[in-house]
């Protein structure tokens, strides 16, 4: 493939080709998409809009339902929410609701449109810990109610893995960059570099506050800690997206994990033009937990993948993994490790609970959770779905409506 690290994947659509589309959509009635977002964006309803070529309304509908909107349209896996009880799967494949909504996302920022607006100030404050999907969708829920919101970020830039996990040929920084600002735009103030230690501080000093810190920690196999060529597949990840793909890696990367951040790692590493990346995973082949187009994306650059290993031992760089099955052993050899067997939070260290499945329990009083680290699955659009229901769980404690 000719695509660099820095050019998005996918291509956009053009006004023939996102008119051509939603002109396949059956406009259902009780529309299966619709109940299917996780975030209620309702597909259904701005598929509609531009089948009557409406596209403001189309993108008040999207904006206005998903204050990130335009991520989501990027990043979402809608093979597992809306688009997989389209109707049209019936008759030909499903409408490409993610393609629809990034032509409307785009479109209303080519026109500048301003959708949200923000109530008059109700003289309550509330600080939100973490700019990932949750703590920004929060703060601009929110802020639109007329609280006025401080986030606290540690990193430099606000975005979590938005901006410093997901690669830049599926989400462009400029995209974050835009939604950040759409935020910021609503009145929500960024502390940047702040890192939260003391919890209790902060609950004395607001009216609420909302922990949104995620899971931003890669898990280290024991037989490879504190190896200095092993790295997490988060850590590593991060320094590609801060140095814009400008890493100096050897020939021969091994990557063990089958999830999604494995198959984000192996592709980064082959558009950064590693020549052999060896994906060594835990599961076969049918158990395979990476989405279908992210495993096909890593396939198609030529990355070798071999299922159904465990690693056992290390002996100088060269990995010992059994199969799962079958009496079989297999030994590779590589310069640089990187392990993507799964993020934990760090919550703990902030005297929240945390149980095995890396939520936060017990949290009472003015302090809430979202994102990660609540109940539910771990990805973009249920951020914006836990984040709606935590400004809820917020307004309702404040007295707010
Ligand atoms: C490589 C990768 C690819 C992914 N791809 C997809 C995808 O394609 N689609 C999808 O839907 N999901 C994807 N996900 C999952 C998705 O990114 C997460 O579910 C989502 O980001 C969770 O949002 P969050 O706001 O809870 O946490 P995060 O995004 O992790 O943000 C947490 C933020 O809190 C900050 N923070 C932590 N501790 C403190 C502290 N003490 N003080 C101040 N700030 C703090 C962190 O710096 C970070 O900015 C991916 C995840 C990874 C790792
Ligand atoms: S389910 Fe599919 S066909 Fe029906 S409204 Fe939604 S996108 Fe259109």
């Amino acid at each position: 493939m000719s695509k660099s690290y820095l050019e998005e994947y996918e291509a956009g659509y053009t006004p023939k080709l996102v008119m051509e589309e939603a002109s396949r959509c059956l406009l259902c009635h009780d529309a299966p998409c619709s109940k299917a977002c996780p975030a209620g964006t309702d597909p259904a309803k701005f598929i509609r809009s531009v089948r009557f070529r409406n596209f403001k309304g189309a993108a008040e509908t999207v904006r206005i339902n998903n204050v990130l909107g335009a991520i989501c349209a990027r990043v979402c896996p809608t093979e597992r929410y809306c688009q997989q009880g389209c109707s049209r799967s019936g008759i030909d494949k499903p409408i490409d609701i993610g393609r629809i909504q990034r032509y409307i996302t785009d479109f209303e920022d080519a026109c500048k449109m301003k959708i949200l607006e923000v109530k008059k100030p109700n003289g309550k404050r509330v600080a939100v810990v973490g700019s990932g999907p949750a703590g920004l969708a929060t703060a601009g829920l929110l802020a639109q109610d007329g609280y006025k919101v401080e986030v606290y970020e540690k990193e430099a830039k606000a975005g979590g893995y938005l901006r410093y996990g997901i690669p830049e040929y599926r989400l462009p920084s400029a995209v974050v960059d835009r939604e950040v600002k759409r935020i910021k735009d609503l009145g929500v103030e960024f502390k940047l570099g702040e890192k939260v230690e003391d919890l209790a501080k902060l609950q004395e000093e607001y009216d609420a506050v909302v922990v949104a810190v995620g899971h931003g920690a890669g898990k280290v196999l024991p037989i490879f800690a504190g190896k200095r060529f092993v790295k997490t597949a988060v850590n590593f990840l991060k320094d590609a997206k801060r140095k814009k793909g400008n890493l100096k890696l050897p020939d021969n990367v091994l990557v063990i994990g089958g999830g999604d951040v494995a198959m984000d790692t192996v592709t980064t590493l082959k558009l950064l033009g590693v020549k052999q990346v060896t994906d060594v995973v835990y599961e076969t082949f049918e158990e395979f937990k990476a989405s279908k187009k992210e495993l096909q994306g890593a396939q198609e650059q030529g990355v070798s993948i071999i299922d159904g290993y465990v690693p056992v031992s290390l002996k100088g760089k060269t990995v010992k993994f059994e199969h799962r099955f079958i009496k079989n052993e297999l030994k590779v050899k590589a310069d640089l490790i990187i392990l993507a067997v799964g993020q934990y939070t760090e919550a703990g260290l902030l005297g929240l609970d945390v149980n095995k499945a890396q939520e936060v329990e017990g949290v009472s009083g003015n302090l809430f959770v979202a994102g990660d680290i609540a109940k539910g699955e771990k990805t973009v659009v249920y951020a914006v779905r836990s984040a709606k229901e935590t400004a809820y769980a917020v307004k309702k404690y404040l007295g707010g409506k």
